[in-house]
């Protein structure tokens, strides 16, 4: 959406937001099961038809694809993931999911593991949610706390 538009019409961020990246449950909603399904979210970005069976959550499911799920209906979530498990889909997915329904921009931090910051970061990334990029001071001081 074009800034000027935001500036027009300060509802429309709002609105647009609320038609194109709040998925509805009805059946017959050709968009929402289109742009809110991990699976064809998956297909479609990477070419697979599934997600890796294992490991699974409580039900069964694929914890790779009950993470992006939740990631893309824009629940918080902590998700952890043995290594070589597919990790980078479960917040790849999400992001692009994102970008395809409203045009939003998605921050990955990813701390490096060698650091003793990790758990930290790791601890504040879960809790921490600016309302949006123009919070730049919050954005700062949460990137200096993180700084050895
Ligand atoms: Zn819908």
């Amino acid at each position: 959406m074009p800034p000027w538009v935001r500036m027009q019409f300060p509802d429309a961020t709002r609105m647009v937001k609320g038609l194109r990246d709040t998925a509805c449950d009805a059946p017959d909603c050709a968009w929402c099961r289109e742009k809110s399904d991990p699976v064809k979210a998956l297909s479609r970005w990477f070419g697979f038809d599934g997600f890796r069976p294992t490991p699974t959550d409580a039900e069964g499911r694929p914890l790779q694809e009950r993470i992006v799920d939740e990631g893309m209906r824009g629940n918080s979530l902590l998700g952890i993931l043995p290594t070589g498990t597919g990790k980078s889909v479960c917040y790849k997915i999400p992001a692009l999911a994102k970008f395809d329904r409203i045009g939003a921009l998605t921050v990955v931090i990813s701390p490096p593991v060698a650091r003793g910051a990790y758990p930290k970061a790791q601890i504040e990334a879960r809790c921490w949610q600016p309302d949006s990029l123009s919070d730049a001071p919050a954005i700062l001081r949460t990137f200096k706390r993180w700084r050895l």
